[in-house]
């Protein structure tokens, strides 16, 4: 136990109930510089006085304060706590203790601490007259310690800054407490921050006896936050703000004056890194920087250079001159002036932005070590940078924009087309001075209404339509809408219209084309105006033909005759014959004027159909029939089939018929002897077919087209094998028609052609069937007229 006391630092001393000391332990021996044997056993009263021993031995208080005599006679005060233990089995006194240091400091040393802060102190009594400054206040007045103390702020300041610093004495005085203020100090053009803590001391009758304060310079961060926060928002908020190098330079000078005033640094510059160049260029030189950088315009290195590490030590720390390398670069200047200097990287988010260097000359060695504020500063002169520079490219993109909407607003004066911007909502955002001139909105009323609004109601599917399609950018979508006018005639519109993903808009130009249609439908009529006067020609050089021929043969046929008659040679077999051209003849001439008349009707729409229910089957199967004889005559094959005896629908026998004979005439003409013709019949419950087929000289491809129009022929010449007028077919498809049925035709060169016509099958309730039943003695006649283009009848 007792080599565990030894060890102790605080002193134990231990009495027996005769005051007299049974062991001490070695801390406190050596502090008195004692021996054991020299007081183990002798009474505690020979090291400390009477009275003392008194109270330890009647164990009046429990912590005391015990002045012990060293060896040598010093004083030494003791702040024990005292109590009863066993030691060696006995109750003793035990005395543990540590000394009580007595004030060993002086003024003159309290004065040296002071002034050798890096803060501003002062002690000023309660109407603000200085008691104390120390030396770095000094410093701001630039006067002496002895001129300053018995002065007041009023001495120095303006009354509006003096007003301050008394008011906020006061106000510490009246809360009595503590306070931090934020106080200004304006000398000359510059203006300096300080940050004071203010404390009020007062006496014992709790009056204001003085204050003290301490006050620290604070201006450089407080520059580098209003410029951070500035250039934050110009460049976030003021967008037609113009950002500048010189901007940069300037708050980047005031900064390095500041930090210059700071770290009493002899030099400083701003290096900024540049990415196209690969390499440092120097921005800012302060102070000695300007001797050192005479000659240095651009340092090439590359930014991976910079990041590895081999620069990594010589960044964020003060150097002295033999540790630092200057090989970067050979045309710095005067390098061995140079006692220490530091290199502070500019960097944000990793990009490096440059550097910032502090030089201190030789014997001029730094005050204290800055580089954790330096790297602070650096970093939020980063952050000016980059505001600096975001701040000039939306400034240059602004200036671009500004640009190009001018260049867009004379585009739009100027342009003779109708141009415009149009949103997605349908609505236009500009538009061109053009606009009012075709069609008489102004751009007011324009763009207040959706376009679809002004747009002809049969050209909003196709505008709808196109819209979509224009939504991929990039694509060119040329459209025709016709435009309401204010004056509500409609404009034709050619519109071409470009869709812009990033603007979210169409733009469109647009030509009034309507002059252009007016000419190009002018042009159409007189086209065919000349086509149907050349029809016209053509017809009646047809016509005449067609009539000629019959004509000539009946005037003929009656030359012969009456030859005969004058020569009295008259022989009933040839008249017989000659009578029978006569009759073949006119039956020809009835026909064409029968058919001419009926086309007339046709085309005038003044051609009726005289419907009733009828079976169009039996109709069809008797007219077949009746051309039996015909078929047989030229050795042909004529085939009826039907796959329904009874089909009735509401038609026109006299025009059904008239079909029939037309295309079974046609089958005739143009078939070979042994060939054949076949009618066949097939109805569903809507719709009859007919077919007539034959294995006749078919039609080529190219003409199938036009058999149908008036006059085609596909055989146009003179000596062609049969007669006919090229009406017949156009008939057929006039009286299908007017039946609301089709005719189609197929044919193939020397097999055989096919026409096929249908009908709806329709009842008419009120019609009864006004079938004739004495027809088919009319059918001869009928026959013989239209069959008399066939010669060898
Ligand atoms: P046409 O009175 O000249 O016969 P159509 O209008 O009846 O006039 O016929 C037009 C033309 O169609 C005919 O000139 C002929 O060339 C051709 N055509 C009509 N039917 C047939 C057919 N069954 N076989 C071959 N050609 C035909």
């Amino acid at each position: 136990m007792l080599s565990i006391y030894n060890k102790i630092r605080d002193y134990i001393i231990v009495l027996n109930y005769k005051g007299e000391i049974i062991f001490c332990n070695e801390s406190f021996l050596n502090r008195l510089n004692y021996k054991q044997g020299e007081i183990f056993n002798t009474s505690i009263s020979n090291i400390i006085t009477n009275e003392d021993k008194k109270s330890v031995e009647r164990l009046e208080d429990e912590n005391k304060t015990l002045e012990f005599y060293s060896k040598s006679n010093e004083l030494v005060r003791i702040n024990t706590n005292i109590s009863i233990e066993n030691f060696n089995n006995e109750k003793s006194i035990f005395i543990i203790g540590k000394e009580v240091y007595q004030k060993t400091y002086t003024m003159e040393m309290l004065e040296d601490l002071l002034d050798n802060i890096n803060v501003c102190t002062f002690i000023a009594d309660a109407y603000g007259k200085y008691l104390y400054v120390n030396k770095p206040f000094t410093n701001i007045l630039n006067k002496k310690r002895e001129d300053i103390i018995g002065t007041y702020n009023s001495d120095y300041w303006e009354e509006n800054i003096y007003k301050v610093f008394d008011e906020n004495n006061k106000e510490v005085f009246k809360n009595k407490s503590p306070k931090i203020f934020h106080e200004e100090i304006l000398s000359g053009e510059n203006s300096y921050w300080y940050e004071s803590y203010k404390s009020p001391i007062f006496d014992e009758n709790e009056k204001p006896k003085y204050i003290v304060s301490t006050t620290k310079n604070y201006s450089l961060s407080k520059i580098v936050s209003e410029e951070l926060y500035k250039n934050y928002n110009i460049a976030t908020l003021e967008r037609d703000s113009n950002g500048s190098c010189n901007d940069l330079k300037n708050i980047l000078t005031n900064i390095g004056e500041n930090i210059i005033n700071y770290t009493n640094a002899d030099g400083l510059s701003i290096m900024l890194y540049d990415i196209d160049k690969e390499g440092l260029v120097p921005f800012i030189k302060l102070k000695d920087a300007n001797k050192y950088l005479e000659n240095v315009e651009f340092t090439r290195v590359k930014l991976n250079e910079l990041k590895s590490d081999k620069y990594r030590v010589y960044i964020n720390r003060i150097l002295p001159r033999k540790k630092f390398d200057n090989t970067l670069n050979p045309d710095y200047k005067c390098v061995d002036e140079l006692d220490y200097s530091g290199n502070y990287i500019i960097k944000l988010d990793e990009e490096i932005i440059g550097f910032i260097t502090l030089s201190y000359r030789n014997g001029n060695g730094p005050k204290f070590n800055s580089d954790e504020y330096m790297k602070y500063i650096s970093n939020r002169i980063a952050m000016i940078i980059k505001n600096v520079r975001l701040k000039y490219e939306v400034s240059v993109e602004n200036k671009m924009r500004e640009y190009t909407e001018k260049e867009l607003e004379r585009y739009l004066d100027i342009s003779v087309d109708l141009v415009a911007i149009a949103g997605r909502d349908g609505y236009l955002k500009r538009v061109s001075s053009s606009w009012y001139d075709v069609l008489g909105w102004t751009e007011e009323e324009l763009l207040s209404m959706p376009c679809t609004d002004i747009i002809h109601p049969e050209d909003l599917a196709s505008f709808k339509g196109k819209k979509i399609l224009d939504d991929i950018e990039g694509i060119v979508i040329t459209n025709i809408i016709r435009f309401r006018h204010k004056n509500g005639q409609y404009i034709y519109l050619e519109w071409n219209s470009k869709y812009i993903g990033e603007q979210e808009a169409y733009i469109t130009s647009a030509k009034d084309i309507t002059r252009r249609l007016e000419i190009e439908k002018e042009k159409i009529t007189l086209e065919e105006a000349v086509k149907s006067e050349i029809v016209k020609n053509e017809f009646f050089s047809n016509i005449s033909h067609e009539f000629r021929t019959p004509i000539n043969i009946i005037l003929g046929t009656m030359q012969v005759i009456n030859k005969n008659i004058e020569n009295n040679n008259i022989k009933l077999d040839s008249l017989k014959k000659y009578t029978n051209y006569i009759k073949q003849n006119s039956y020809r001439l009835l026909r064409l004027v029968n058919n001419l008349i009926d086309i007339n009707k046709m085309d005038i729409g003044m051609y009726e159909l005289r419907c009733s229910n009828n079976n169009i089957v039996n109709i069809i199967e008797d007219i077949t029939t009746s051309v039996a004889e015909y078929t047989k005559d030229n050795n042909i094959n004529l085939v009826f089939d039907t796959d329904n005896e009874e089909v009735i629908t509401c038609c026109d026998p006299d025009k059904i018929e008239r079909i029939m004979l037309n295309l079974l005439s046609n089958a005739i003409k143009y078939t070979q002897e042994n060939g054949f013709i076949s009618v066949n019949i097939n109805s569903t419950v809507d719709e009859v077919v007919v077919s007539v087929k034959d294995s006749g000289i078919g039609i080529p491809i190219d003409k199938l087209d036009m058999i149908f129009d008036r006059f085609g022929q596909v055989d146009e010449s003179l000596n062609r094998k049969c007669e006919g007028s090229g009406i017949g077919l156009s008939l057929v498809k006039n009286l299908v028609e007017l039946h609301g049925g089709k005719v189609s035709v197929k044919s193939k060169v020397n097999e055989g052609s096919e026409f096929i016509f249908s009908l709806p099958i329709n009842l008419n309730e009120e019609s009864n069937n006004k079938y004739d039943i004495d027809r088919k003695s009319k059918h001869v006649e009928r026959c013989d007229i239209e069959f008399s283009d066939i010669y060898n009848l």
